[in-house]
């Protein structure tokens, strides 16, 4: 926890969020500024600044986080039709937040390349 971290203080709960889920190992939430009909973060519990400091230690976290976003992908009818899963690291990338998260999107077609 990092108290000057906005995604631990949503997850420990000083900053309201809209929540869609949680468990021990992550939490997931609506966007505020949804890029989609569907924009979930899907965000580790654990305080990791950027994809570049994850560790071996990190694997079941992620794989958690992938798999969780399939699985509310399936719930809301989007399995077949489809939706982008994204991790944006550092400033090319547009990164934000330096607490990583998974950025989760349906309910629209998307460009690819992505800008
Ligand atoms: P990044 O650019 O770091 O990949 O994405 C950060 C995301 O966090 C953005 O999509 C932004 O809209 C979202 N965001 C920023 N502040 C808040 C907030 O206070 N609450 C919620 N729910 N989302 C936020
Ligand atoms: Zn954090």
């Amino acid at each position: 926890m990092s108290s000057s971290c906005l995604f631990c203080r949503i997850i420990a709960g000083e900053i309201p969020a809209t929540k869609v889920y949680e468990d021990d190992v992550l939490v997931a939430f609506n966007d505020i500024n949804p890029q989609a009909p569907m924009h979930v973060l899907l965000v580790p519990r654990v305080h990791v600044a950027t994809l570049n400091d994850l560790g071996a230690n990190h694997d079941a976290v992620v794989g958690a986080m992938v798999r969780r976003a399939a699985a509310i992908a399936a719930e809301r009818g989007f399995a077949a039709s489809g939706y982008r899963t994204v991790f944006n690291c550092n400033a090319d990338a547009g990164q934000a937040v330096f607490h990583i998260h998974l950025h989760m999107l349906g309910g629209r077609a998307m460009g690819w390349p992505p800008g």
